[in-house]
C-alpha cells in the first residue's frame, strides 16, 4: 500500500494501463499501477499492430525492442472462405511504410506486454503491484481513492481506469453494460512448420464468408502461427451460457473450403471469446477519474484496433497531463476532447466492417467485385486510421 497521495494511479495493467504508465513516467510524473492478476500477463495469442500504434511505441522508445519479437508481414490478403480465392490485397511494403512511418506488425500479445513491462520496470517513477483487485473507487472531488479486495487503499490526484471491457470503474461515469452480438472467437497457435500451403510467413490472411471469418498470421519472429476463427452462433441468447460451442463452430464452418476446415482442427477448444462492444459515449471523466482503452471505448476486433487505440490513449493522456501539470481537470478534458470522436469513429467502423465481412449471397458477390477493383496500394481510405498522429 502506498503512503500519502499518489500523483497518478492506474487501475489495470494491460496494454492500455502499461502504455499510459510508461508515457507518464517519461513526462517525469510518478505513477502507480494496480493489476488484479497474480502477475502482469496477457491471455490469448496474436495481435495485429497497425502503424498508428507503432508510431506511438516509437515515441516511447520501445518499438525496436518489439520488432525483435514481431513479424512484419508483406501484405494483408482478403480471401473468400467458400471459394478459396483471393478477393483483394493491401500491400505493406515500402510505399506503406514510407506513408505511415512504421510497418504493420503482428506479434504475440504477451511479447508486447513484456516489452512495455520491461520499460516500466526500468523507470524509477513507475511502481507496479499485482494481486491488487480494485473493488471500489471513491470520487473525492480533487482526488480519488481506490479500494482493493484485500483492504488496501490508495489515494491519488488522478485515477486512470484501464480495467478493460468489463470495467467496474466505468460505472462511475456511465451506466451501461457490454453488448454481445452473438459472435464468438476461437483462437489457436501452432508451430509454423505444421501449417501450409496458403499460410506463408509474409501474409496476414483474412478469410471472409457468411457470418464467419478466419484470420491467420505468423508471430514470434515467424516461428509460431496464429489463427482466429469467428462465427455467429445460432443458439445465442442473452443470459444463456451454453451457446457457441465447438460443435457449432465445426457445423458453421462446414460450408467453408476444405483448407479452412483442416485449419479449424488446430484451434484451441478449451476457451472461447464471445464478441462484445459498447456504444460510444462522449464523457469519460468524473472529476479526477478518467477512462482509457477498452474501459472507455471497447470495440469489435474486426479491424484490429482495440489495443492500438488504447496505446494512442496512453500517450495522449500523458501528454496532456504533462502539458498542464498544475491543472489536471483541464488536462483530462483536453484528452477527452482529442480522443472521444476518433475512438467513436473507430468503434463504429469496426462494427460496420464486421457486417461487410460477414455478407452472404449477392451482397457478398458485389462486395468481392468492389474490393477486387481497388489497387493493392490504394492507401487513401486508410489514412484517417493509420495516419493519425497523437
Ligand atoms: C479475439 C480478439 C482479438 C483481438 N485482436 C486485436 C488486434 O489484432 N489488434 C488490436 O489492436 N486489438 C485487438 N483486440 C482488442 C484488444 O485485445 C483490446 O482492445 C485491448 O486488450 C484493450 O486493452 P486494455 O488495456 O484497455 O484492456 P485489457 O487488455 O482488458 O486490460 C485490462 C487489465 O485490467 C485488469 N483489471 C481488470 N479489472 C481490474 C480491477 N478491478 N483491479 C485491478 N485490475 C483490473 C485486467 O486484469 C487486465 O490486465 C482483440 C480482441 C479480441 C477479443
Amino acid at each position: 500500500m502506498a503512503s500519502g497521495r499518489i500523483p497518478t494511479l492506474v487501475v489495470g495493467g494491460g496494454i492500455g494501463g502499461l502504455t499510459v504508465a510508461l508515457a507518464l513516467a517519461q513526462q517525469g510524473r510518478r505513477v502507480h499501477v494496480l493489476e488484479k492478476g497474480a502477475e502482469f500477463a496477457e491471455i490469448g495469442a496474436g495481435l495485429q499492430l497497425a502503424p498508428n500504434a507503432g508510431r506511438v511505441l516509437a515515441k516511447l522508445g520501445v518499438v525496436e525492442a518489439l520488432k525483435e519479437h514481431a513479424v512484419l508481414p508483406a501484405r494483408h490478403v482478403w480471401m473468400d472462405a467458400l471459394a478459396e480465392k483471393p478477393i483483394t490485397t493491401i500491400e505493406f511494403g515500402d510505399a506503406f511504410r514510407r506513408r505511415y512511418g512504421q510497418p504493420y506488425m503482428v506479434m504475440h500479445r504477451g511479447d508486447l506486454l513484456s516489452v512495455l513491462l520491461d520499460a516500466c520496470r526500468k523507470n524509477d517513477l513507475v511502481t507496479l503491484e499485482a494481486k491488487r483487485d480494485v473493488v471500489a473507487v471513491d470520487d473525492l472531488g480533487d482526488a480519488a481513492r481506490a479500494r482493493c479486495a484485500d483492504g488496501a487503499s490508495y489515494e491519488a490526484d488522478v485515477l486512470i481506469a484501464a480495467d478493460g471491457l468489463w470495467s467496474h470503474l466505468r460505472k462511475i461515469v456511465h451506466d451501461d453494460e457490454p453488448v454481445c452480438n452473438g459472435y464468438v472467437a476461437y483462437r489457436g497457435t501452432l508451430p509454423i512448420a505444421d501449417i501450409s500451403p496458403h499460410a506463408g510467413p509474409d501474409s496476414v490472411l483474412m478469410w471472409i464468408g457468411p457470418n464467419l471469418h478466419f484470420v491467420q498470421y505468423p508471430i514470434r519472429r515467424g516461428e509460431v502461427f496464429n489463427q482466429v476463427a469467428v462465427f455467429k452462433s445460432p443458439s445465442y441468447r442473452p443470459g444463456y451460457d451454453g451457446w457457441g460451442g465447438y460443435d457449432e463452430l465445426e457445423a458453421h464452418f462446414s460450408q467453408a473450403c476444405g483448407y479452412l476446415q483442416d485449419c479449424l482442427k488446430l484451434m484451441w477448444r478449451d476457451k472461447r471469446w464471445p464478441m462484445y462492444d459498447r456504444k460510444p459515449i462522449g464523457n469519460w471523466i468524473k472529476n479526477r477519474i478518467v477512462l482509457i482503452g477498452d474501459a472507455a471505448h471497447p470495440m469489435y476486433q474486426y479491424i484490429a484496433q482495440g489495443a492500438c487505440q488504447a496505446i494512442e490513449d496512453g500517450l495522449c493522456l500523458a501528454q496532456h497531463l504533462g502539458n498542464r501539470d498544475g491543472d489536471p481537470t483541464a488536462a483530462l478534458l483536453a484528452y477527452q476532447a482529442e480522443r472521444s470522436f476518433r475512438t467513436a469513429r473507430v468503434q463504429i467502423t469496426a462494427g460496420a466492417m464486421g457486417s461487410f465481412f460477414h455478407m452472404d449471397g449477392f451482397s457478398a458477390t458485389t462486395r468481392n467485385a468492389m474490393m477486387a477493383a481497388r489497387s493493392p496500394t490504394d492507401y487513401a481510405p486508410l489514412d484517417w486510421l493509420y495516419g493519425h498522429e497523437v
